[in-house]
């Protein structure tokens, strides 16, 4: 086992008690889990998750079917995640897949699922891609719902909300499912405790982020589980705490653009900086480049699949 993930393993065994804070009932104990990397959160609530690969994946137990969100970083990863689904679900079938953004490590497992008849629930923007991607899977082709706004999933014990930012945040198609029951977010990588938000993405926007947390914090979550760092017993403080670190980037750089900075004196500044505890100074500076060539005086950024091409040197 390399380096990354002893550290996963031990975050998802540091985070596997942690939740019971976040229990709906004050009576409900943490269970003890019977694998590592799997945790769940709540006694008799059928809502677990684990890592695997470089991410978090979740599922949820809606009675004759299984709510599974995000689908590992590889075929080997979603084979691991789809042995434990089995067995903690009774072999019970996955009806419903939800892909809280489109990054590899998050979701290059989703073949794995195929052939399946699952519906899968995908943020508006992204479901073209998905489309084709579906199209060029073997067997029946699953449903494909896109989240222009939310969505409210009623199904056998389930209730959750699925909802699209309204504008590109983390990436172009930043997903995130709000579990009504026990008050738990699944936030992808919208809200990352203990790890460094990235806006390397060529698509990834602080203002659109920013009103993304805003809808977050309107759920009034309890719990949140994120696709990187360690699931949080307390949502509000995380998502403060990526507020602080994005809104502290956004204004450092609007400073920068308003005094035409170069970028090599927007990273060496950078570095002075007190931005945000927990991102080491070598991944702010991908941030804020990544955001800074993109972004307008005002923090408005182009995406990148709309700036014009580089011309090729000569
Ligand atoms: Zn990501």
């Amino acid at each position: 086992m390399n380096r990354l993930n002893l550290r996963l393993l031990a975050a998802a065994l540091a985070v596997s008690t942690l939740p019971a804070a976040a229990q709906p009932k004050p009576s409900v104990k943490a269970p003890a889990t019977a694998v590592a990397a799997v945790a769940q959160p709540f006694k008799d609530v059928g809502l677990w998750y684990g890592v695997f690969g470089g991410t978090i994946c979740s599922w949820l137990d809606a009675g004759d079917g299984v709510f599974l969100i995000d689908t590992g970083s590889s075929a080997a990863d979603a084979k691991a995640l789809r042995a434990e689904i089995a067995k903690t679900t009774k072999n019970k079938p996955v009806k419903w897949i939800a892909m809280t953004h489109l990054h590899a490590d998050s979701n290059d497992g989703l073949a794995s699922f195929f052939p399946t008849d699952a519906t899968i629930f995908v943020n508006a923007r992204a479901s073209a891609v998905l489309v084709e991607f579906v199209g060029r899977q073997k067997g029946p082709a699953p449903n494909v719902i896109g989240v222009a706004d939310r969505i409210v999933l009623v199904a056998g014990k389930l209730r959750l909300e699925i909802g699209a930012p309204p504008a590109n945040a983390h990436t172009s198609s930043d997903l995130y499912v709000f579990d009504a029951v026990t008050r738990t977010a699944f936030v992808g990588d919208l809200v990352t405790p203990e790890r460094c938000p990235m806006l390397s993405d060529p698509d990834s926007d602080i203002k659109g982020w920013l009103v993304a947390l805003d809808r977050l914090e309107g759920l009034k979550p309890v719990g949140l589980v994120p696709s990187r760092g360690n699931p949080a017993a307390n949502a509000t403080p995380e998502i403060g705490r990526t507020r602080h670190y994005l809104t502290s980037l956004l204004q450092f750089l609007i400073d920068k653009k308003k005094q035409n900075a170069p970028e090599a004196r927007v990273s060496g500044e950078l570095a002075a900086e007190k931005i945000g505890e927990y991102c080491p100074r070598e991944l702010s500076a991908v941030n804020a480049l990544s955001v800074y060539r993109r972004m307008a005086p005002d923090g408005t950024t182009l995406p990148g699949s709309a700036l014009p091409p580089k011309t090729a040197p000569k």
